[in-house]
């Protein structure tokens, strides 16, 4: 049997557990009215997932379970369970037996189903028995109101019944939840087209903004290149223009200081030389008027000698031989007297050359000592003034080896909270600028600003522009440091303690805490020796510094020494004060070489100028001294032809005393003259010296004008570019927060080219963007997401609803084709059972519209024996039930199902129809179990089995076998009751 079990406790008014076994092909249930008969096929029914309440004849569907009676409480759960035989899977399982249970608790809603006793959903048991023809629309369930409702009803509303026969309810069913799942998809795509649309609304201004805030941030970014790459070539060429301002400015300078130096060097030496010039002309006026006086002795002297030569003369002709030798021997006399003048004369001049020539090589090894000193002490003057400048520059530019300090100090204006470099906030006392140096170390160049907040700008600051590192000392977080008072009293009782570093600090108030964190536990100590004794003393716990700035640091290892040129910010300032005294000194020193180079190069002049002096007096005595020697020898050999024997030595007369004078006269007017034509010379070359050097002067004071003037020029130039380049670091700092050094790193040569038209195009362009919502590209993305998101799944719901639409075709195919067959089967099989039922006669089934197979209504026509063919509804009642009947017969012959319970089926017909329907009936029992509740004896003949039905105590259903007899004897009952 199919349905071999039906197990039921607490539903409807079975209170108790029924259990009710089928082992026959036509099971009969009787039973008087109201007794529960149909309670078993509602049973089944609910099982099977009957959810209508009002089919299961209830209000609310805890109306199933039983509601107690007189002498019975209610139950709270109704359980029934079916157990089907799937040995030939008419069931969709694999297994064999199948138990299927649902069960309703009185306070809790949800009804609970099982297979097998495994809790399963609704969905699962329609699914289970969805193809087996059971189920609430099935054959598997007829009742009487089945068939009269059947005959009665619309053509329309009789397809079900032919439907699922056809086998397309499910089709239906899943084509119903295809179209509603199509209904939710199209609303879907409406929503999300709604959606869409105003989504689209919102994307294409939001494209559009996007796009030009995309623009702008592109020519922004170009903008800020460019700018940035001009202010970095502006600052490279103001650069270069600073320092090729500033090397002209020191050429200018230097020209400047040369000029003025050859202008005073000149005008002193004119001074000098006009000077020179005035005792030149007063000596040469004093040896003029010696000269006169001389020309007049000498003219004098001559006219004496020739009164002589003309009485020698005529002594010589008239006179006698004697008085002729004695006249010769005078002439001898007088021309060896001249010729020993002038060779004496001559003699000296060689020996004064000699001596002059020996003192002018002195003087020119003395020149060549005092130039190579005036080197050494210009060469000297030229190392400090390059030392002074390099001092200079390290005042300017205090930081240049120290990058990251340098890139601080040089943008302090722009970084808040950043207040200064140690080294700069402090100032040692004179006189311990190397102690408090090296007490510092490294920490002088440390950053002091307000706050941690503020160092940690300036460390990101570097770090964006990759200028280098420093350290930062945030005033907030210092903590002071001391000697402890014991430590005080050992330093104060010391030899050589000086104090604390701290004790010999210049600051403003704001500052202490940076030398009481640094300064007040380092001791000063006069010298390394009185240091070393302290630290022992000590322990060495403090760092020791002296005032030569040698170390002693905790723990007692020493630094110390000195190193050529080393200056520490500290001890710069120092230096170059010492620099510039230095500076003073030494060029007075220059001076004093230079002079004496000059005095000695003057020297050489008046020595050449002798030697000049001399070399001329000597050229023209050579001559004068060889004429007066043949003069002389020439006289002698005349006298030697006359002289007497007795010759007696010529005594000295008044002729040679003549002689004697006029030869000095002549010697001393050659001197003078020679001195004065020497002197004349000499003074004629000074004052061209003069006029040439004034000459200069001229020309060197318009030079020097010149120089003021272009020096004026340039240094107005020189603050106009430091203006600019002021200007233009402060705008990359502020604008950009780049230093000028990472900027220059940034640029590259290509963004030059025609920069500043660029600027100028795209600020313009910029300008015409007009006003921008930056936020509109990240507002475009969320919103075009979302749009694209969408969209997706409107093509996404468009597939879906284009699948459904064709899975909704097939079916419709599917359905039509199913439909059709069994239509046309049930239709000829119905003839045959109409035949067989009437006893004659013929029926049709009729669809009324047959170009809609799908939605058409179902007639039936039918023309009983000597009857004319006549609609079904136009029947007698038991007509009309009959003609169901042959209906539903005829569809159990196509489409035999595995279990069919009929329920009164043959209430409406008259004894020999039921005898007939019930004849029929054994018919199908090979393939269909049929259980058939009754109250006609015509029908419980053909059943094999019969249940009886009853109430023995009020409101409760009890089950229990009975014989034909007994059933038919309840039945009757029934009718008596009836009646
Ligand atoms: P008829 O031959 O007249 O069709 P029947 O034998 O088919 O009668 P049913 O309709 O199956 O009788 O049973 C109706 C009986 O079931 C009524 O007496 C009714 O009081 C009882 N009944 C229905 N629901 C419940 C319930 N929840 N609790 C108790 N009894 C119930």
């Amino acid at each position: 049997m199919f349905l071999k079990r039906v197990e039921m406790q607490g539903f409807k008014s079975f209170a108790d557990k029924v259990v009710i076994n089928f082992e026959h092909a036509i099971t009969g249930v009787v039973g008087p009215n109201g007794c529960g008969k149909s309670n078993i096929t509602d049973a089944i029914r609910w099982v099977l997932g009957e959810q209508s309440v009002k089919s299961l004849r209830g209000t609310t569907m805890t109306d199933v379970i039983f509601a107690g009676s007189a002498d019975r409480k209610m139950v709270n759960m109704a359980e029934v369970t079916l157990v089907f035989d799937n040995t030939n899977r008419s069931l969709n399982s694999e297994l064999d037996e199948i138990e299927v249970t649902r069960r309703l608790y009185r306070n809790g809603q949800e009804a609970e189903y099982l297979i097998n006793r495994n809790n399963v959903r609704l969905k699962d048991v329609i699914d289970l028995i969805l193809d087996s023809g059971l189920g609430k629309d099935s054959l598997s369930m007829i009742s009487q109101g089945n068939i009269s409702s059947f005959a009665e009803a619309k053509p329309i509303d009789r397809r079900g019944i032919f439907e699922e026969a056809a086998g397309v309810s499910k089709y239906k069913k899943r084509k119903m939840e295809s179209l509603s799942k199509l209904e939710r998809t199209k609303e879907n795509i409406e929503r999300t087209q709604d959606i869409l649309m105003e989504l689209e609304r919102q994307v294409s201004p939001l494209k559009r903004a996007a796009k030009k805030a995309e623009l702008y941030r592109e020519k922004k970014t170009r903008l800020e290149e460019i700018e940035i790459a001009v202010l970095v070539e502006d600052i490279n060429t103001i650069n270069q223009q600073i320092e090729d301002a500033k090397k002209t400015l020191f050429n200018i300078d230097a020209q400047s200081t040369m000029f003025q130096t050859t202008i005073q060097v000149h005008e002193t030496q004119n001074l000098e030389a006009k000077k020179e010039i005035s005792d030149l002309e007063k000596e040469i006026n004093k040896l003029q008027e010696e000269l006169m006086k001389i020309v007049n002795e000498i003219q004098i002297l001559e006219t004496r000698k020739i009164e002589f030569d003309e009485k020698r003369k005529y002594a010589i002709e008239v006179g006698t031989n004697e008085e002729k030798a004695k006249q010769l021997q005078s002439l001898v006399q007088e021309a060896e007297l001249e010729y020993n003048d002038r060779k004496g004369r001559y003699d000296q001049c060689q020996i004064n050359i000699q001596l002059l020539s020996e003192q002018l090589s002195q003087v020119a090894l003395q020149l060549a000592e005092l130039s190579q000193k005036t080197n050494e002490e210009n060469g000297l003057l030229r190392r400090y003034q390059n030392r002074k400048e390099l001092l200079e520059s390290l005042l300017k530019d205090p930081f240049n080896s120290q990058a990251g300090v340098k890139a601080i100090y040089d943008n302090k204006n722009s970084l808040h909270g950043v207040l200064g470099v140690i080294a700069q906030i402090i100032q040692p006392q004179v006189g311990y600028e190397e102690a408090i140096s090296v007490a510092l170390g490294g920490t002088m160049y440390n950053i002091v600003t307000t706050d941690e907040e503020a160092a940690r700008n300036a460390i990101n600051f570097l770090k964006k522009n990759q200028s280098g590192r420093a350290t930062f000392l945030p005033l907030t977080v210092l903590q002071p440091r001391y000697l402890s008072r014991e430590n005080q009293i050992v330093c104060e009782n010391s030899k050589g303690y000086l104090g604390v570093a701290s004790d010999f600090i210049i600051c403003e108030d704001r500052f202490i805490p940076i030398k009481e964190a640094f300064l007040q536990n380092v001791i000063i100590a006069d010298n390394l020796e009185n240091g070393n004794a302290l630290a022992a003393l000590l322990r060495y716990a403090y760092k020791i510094v002296t005032l030569d700035g040698d170390v002693i640091h905790k723990g007692g290892s020493m630094t110390g020494g000195k190193s050529k040129n080393s200056a520490s910010l500290l001890t710069v300032k120092k230096e170059y004060e010492e620099i510039v005294q230095l500076i003073d000194s030494q060029v007075a020193a220059c001076a004093l070489a230079e002079k004496g180079l000059a005095d000695t190069q003057r020297k050489r002049e008046e020595l050449e100028r002798g030697l000049m002096e001399h070399r001329i007096s000597s050229a023209q005595l050579e001559p004068v001294v060889d004429a007066k020697r043949s003069k002389y020898e020439k006289l002698k050999n005349d006298y030697e032809l006359i002289r007497p024997n007795d010759e007696e030595n010529h005594d000295a007369n008044f002729a040679d005393e003549v002689i004697i004078h006029l030869n000095e006269a002549y010697s001393r007017r050659d001197e003078i003259t020679n001195s004065i034509r020497s002197k004349r010379e000499y003074r004629i070359k000074v004052s061209q010296d003069v006029e040439r050097k004034e000459q200069q002067i001229r020309q060197i004071r318009r030079d020097l004008d010149t120089a003021n003037a272009s020096q004026n020029a340039i240094k107005i130039d020189q603050a106009r570019l430091e203006t600019k380049l002021e200007n233009n670091l402060q705008r990359l700092a502020t604008e950009y927060q780049l230093t000028y050094e990472f900027a220059q790193t940034k640029v590259s040569d290509s963004h030059i080219e025609n920069a500043k038209e660029e600027v100028l195009q795209l600020r313009s362009e910029i300008e015409r963007l007009g006003n921008i919502n930056m936020n509109a590209p990240q507002e475009f993305e969320e919103v075009n997401e979302r749009y694209e998101f969408l969209d997706r799944q409107v093509k996404d719901l468009i597939d879906s609803r284009d699948k459904i639409l064709s899975a909704i075709d097939e079916m419709d195919h599917v359905m039509k084709k199913q439909f059709k067959e069994m239509f046309d089967a049930i239709n000829n099989e119905l003839n045959d059972t109409f035949r067989a039922l009437f006893g004659g006669g013929k029926a049709r089934l009729i669809l009324e519209d047959p170009s809609d197979i799908l939605n058409t209504g179902i007639d039936v026509d039918v023309q009983p024996p000597g009857k004319s063919v006549q609609n079904i509804r136009l029947f007698s009642g038991g007509e009309k039930s009959l003609i169901a009947i042959c209906v539903l017969f005829s569809i159990l012959k196509v489409r035999p199902v595995p279990l069919c319970i009929f329920d009164e089926v043959e209430a409406a017909l008259d004894q020999g129809n039921v005898e007939r329907v019930a004849r029929y009936l054994t018919n199908f029992s090979n393939d269909t179990q049929f259980i058939v509740v009754t109250h006609r004896p015509g029908t419980m003949q053909q059943c094999e089995v019969l249940y009886g039905v009853t109430m023995q105590k009020q409101g409760v259903s009890q089950m229990l076998r009975v014989e034909l007899k007994d059933a038919i004897d309840l039945a009757d009952s029934q009718e008596e009751k009836k009646s």
